[in-house]
């Protein structure tokens, strides 16, 4: 359903977006994970054919989204960051007006679509209300709303969750997992357990690069092909190391320090099996006594941690910021706007 392939995009001299190909099948979540600036909104407003790219290609069902923009962006439903709401409409006019953007004009047709999308996301019984009296997680399914105007196979969006309460944020995870039954979906998002719960598939991307892709689960297990153990010992490195070579539980090791008689290891160990008795054993035989040891199996968050080097505590803290920012943006475009009819002083 995408194709993206060597796709650059520069400002100036900064690279936002370096040289990243994927693709996404038809009938998949996947999910865009990186933390703050990684690319993800310019990688999707490049797909969607809102900004261009300096370089590389996309296609849409087999669209060129530059060279055939009218017919590869008929196949997509786009939600932005920001949601691109009209306040002072009601839902069922702003619903309207979209169908009026996306070329649906006869009545009986607008009538159906917007049913059936208002159905969908489960805001059917208030579509006379209006926007700007509803709570976030009902202007998020709005939002929605608008990208489902056509009924399109692919749906892209940005950050669906951001900004929305714990309850708000599981709704909308179980509405995108349904409406991903009838769609290709591609969502960007910088929450690991996001991703986890609603993703088949994953590409991370960290300064603009690609760094790793593939199922959730596969991510965990590939990058832990090898579980981890530190471990101290008491003893001299020699004999220490000697046990470690002939122990047919290790795969490779790493002498990480040797202070005052206590020798510190980091070793792999076969996947899955947990092997600390049989160390513990092997190194009480030559007399090593082992002071401490730790098994280590890394989850999704130490992938991600391994592969951009922030914390998914740090990531979730600086998107909070990024969002609130948002929200002033928000705010004061809306202010003027107020201002601007004379609504306000
Ligand atoms: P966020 O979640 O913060 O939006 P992101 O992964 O979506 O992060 P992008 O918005 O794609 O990141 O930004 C990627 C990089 O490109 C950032 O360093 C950003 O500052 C830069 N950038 C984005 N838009 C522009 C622009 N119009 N002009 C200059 N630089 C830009």
């Amino acid at each position: 359903m995408i194709e993206v392939k060597n796709l650059v995009k520069d400002y100036g001299k900064h690279h936002a977006v370096k040289d990243i190909s994927f693709s996404v099948p038809e009938g998949q979540i996947v999910g865009l994970l990186g933390p703050n600036g990684a690319g993800k909104s310019t990688t999707m407003n490049i797909i969607t054919g809102y900004i261009s790219a300096t370089s590389g290609e996309v296609k849409i069902g087999g669209y060129d989204i530059f060279e055939e923009p009218l017919m590869a962006k008929k196949l997509i439903g786009y939600l932005p960051e920001i949601p691109p709401l009209y306040e002072d409409m009601t839902v069922e006019e702003y619903l309207n007006f979209v169908c009026d953007l996306k070329g649906i004009r006869k009545k009986e047709e607008k009538n159906s679509s917007i049913q059936e999308v208002t159905e969908a996301v489960k805001i059917s019984d208030i579509r006379g209300r209006l926007i700007k009296n509803l709570s976030k997680g009902y202007r998020q399914r709005v939002g929605l709303a608008q990208a489902l105007i056509g009924n399109p196979p692919l749906l892209i969006l940005d950050e669906p969750t951001v900004g929305l309460d714990p309850n708000q944020i599981i709704e909308i995870r179980s509405l995108i997992k349904s409406l991903g039954k009838k769609h290709t979906i591609i969502l960007s998002s910088h929450i690991l357990s996001e991703v986890n719960a609603v993703c088949d598939y994953v590409l991370i991307i960290d300064k603009g690069s690609l760094v790793a892709e593939d199922t959730p689960e596969n991510l965990s297990e590939h990058f832990s092909k090898n579980d981890r153990i530190s471990m101290s010992v008491k003893g001299e490195k020699e004999a220490v190391e000697e046990v470690l070579r002939a122990s047919s539980h290790i795969k490779e090791y790493r002498i990480t320090g040797e202070k005052e008689g206590i020798v510190d290891v980091e070793a792999q160990t076969p996947s899955g099996k947990d092997v600390r008795d049989d160390l513990f054993f092997e190194f009480a035989e030559q007399k090593l006594p082992i002071i401490k040891m730790e098994r280590e199996n890394l989850s999704l968050e130490d992938v991600f941690l391994k592969l951009t080097g922030q914390d998914a505590q740090t990531v979730e803290s600086e998107a909070e910021k990024a969002t609130e920012k948002i929200e002033k943006q928000r705010h004061f475009h809306f202010r003027k706007k107020k201002k601007e009819k004379g609504e306000e002083e």
